[in-house]
């Protein structure tokens, strides 16, 4: 019976997806289109499930190579149900080249395939699947808006807020903190005091600017300040924690398990952001999730709010989701389904995330 449990045969696939419009944080530069990696894990019984990765622009062509050059041949032949021992053994396989790299992103992309099989196996959602707490989380808009006139900013997250939002984020790394607080000043006016108001800095600060910085965020009502410094410094992030009265969030940067324990640990953060298309899939991503409930920290996410809907819905320790601006879920047969500041899982066997491959297409990279 285990026979016809075989990984049959690996489908990859390159797009680059425009989007409508440039976007621009403090360290990323501008984007203009996202990449977007599947992969299509095929069972000897004909059972079939698809994940995927993205990246802001950078690394596609490496993380479709690792998939099809180093994963794929330890894959084929072994059983595909046996998702965590093949996590254990893609991570092994690669570790020594591409810890914490390349490989988190090739190794989410296959592991999200096979947890979609095994949804489908099991006929139950993914929010079930993962721990059937809920079948909606809270979430909230995640602007890429560094470049945006305070015109347009205001004019943007008002859009959002016709969508159904009830919570918004910002980003921040202006020339100029004075230029910063304008512009949180200016939202904060526009939100009114109950709407929920994250403030990201992607990493553009010194510790000595961050602690600076959030004594001036202070009167604004922040959850979060995402990012203040760069992500290795773990130390850093301490410091500027021992001085914020605002919580300090990461995750989108830290892409091994032990990196998500030292900014909880040693990092002292309120907020972690596990993003499951760099942190080794829904198998990675579950393990961050456990442990930040030992550290007693809600969980929140970086990008793909289609699949990260079910992730925060079924645990018990669930933040916000980001409605990220890379839309991803426009190229899906279920674009997010959003009510009164919650989004909402997919109630379909599987992952729930079922590209539009005719919409896609015409993005493809041939490789
Ligand atoms: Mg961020």
């Amino acid at each position: 019976m285990y026979d016809r449990r075989k990984i049959k045969d690996i489908k990859t696939n390159l797009f680059h997806v425009p989007l409508r419009e440039s976007l621009s944080d403090a360290k990323h530069g501008t984007h203009t289109f996202f990449e977007l990696i599947t992969v299509t894990v095929c069972l000897e019984d004909g059972s079939e499930g698809t994940g995927y990765t993205y990246t802001g622009g950078v690394g596609g062509r490496a993380i479709y190579d690792m998939v099809e050059y180093d994963l794929k041949p330890i894959l084929i032949g072994k059983d595909g149900d046996k998702v965590e021992a093949l996590w254990d053994e893609m991570n092994w396989k690669v570790h020594y080249v591409a810890r914490g790299g390349i490989a988190s992103f090739a190794i989410s992309a296959v592991d999200i395939a096979l947890w979609d099989i095994r949804c489908k196996n099991a006929n139950l959602p993914l929010w079930k699947m993962v721990g059937g707490v809920n079948d909606s989380t809270k979430a909230y808009y995640g602007g890429i808006d560094l470049a945006f006139s305070q015109e347009k900013l205001l004019d943007n997250i008002k859009n959002q807020l016709a969508k159904g939002h009830t919570a918004v984020k910002i980003k921040l790394g202006k020339e100029t903190l004075q230029e910063d607080i304008e512009r949180v000043a200016a939202v904060r006016e526009l939100l009114g005091p109950e709407k929920v108001f994250m403030v990201d800095a992607n990493y553009s600060w010194s510790v000595e600017k961050a602690i600076k910085a959030v004594k001036a965020l202070e009167p604004y009502d922040i959850l979060w300040l995402e990012e203040p410094t760069i992500p290795c410094d773990f130390k850093g992030y301490a410091r500027i924690a021992d001085h914020s009265n605002i919580g300090i969030a990461m995750g989108e940067n830290l892409h091994t398990i032990y990196e998500h324990r030292h900014a909880m640990e040693i990092g002292k953060v309120s907020f972690i952001q596990p993003d499951a298309s760099n942190i080794g899939g829904i198998t990675g991503w579950i393990k961050v999730a456990h442990m930040a409930e030992g550290f007693n920290i809600p969980v929140c996410t970086h990008g793909m709010q289609e699949l990260h809907v079910s992730l925060l819905s079924g645990i018990p320790n669930a933040g916000y989701l980001e409605v990220h601006s890379f839309p991803i879920d426009e190229y899906t047969m279920r674009p997010l389904v959003l009510k009164n500041g919650r989004a909402i899982s997919p109630d379909v066997s599987g992952t729930g995330v079922e590209f539009d491959w005719k919409k896609l297409s015409q993005y493809k990279i041939e490789m």
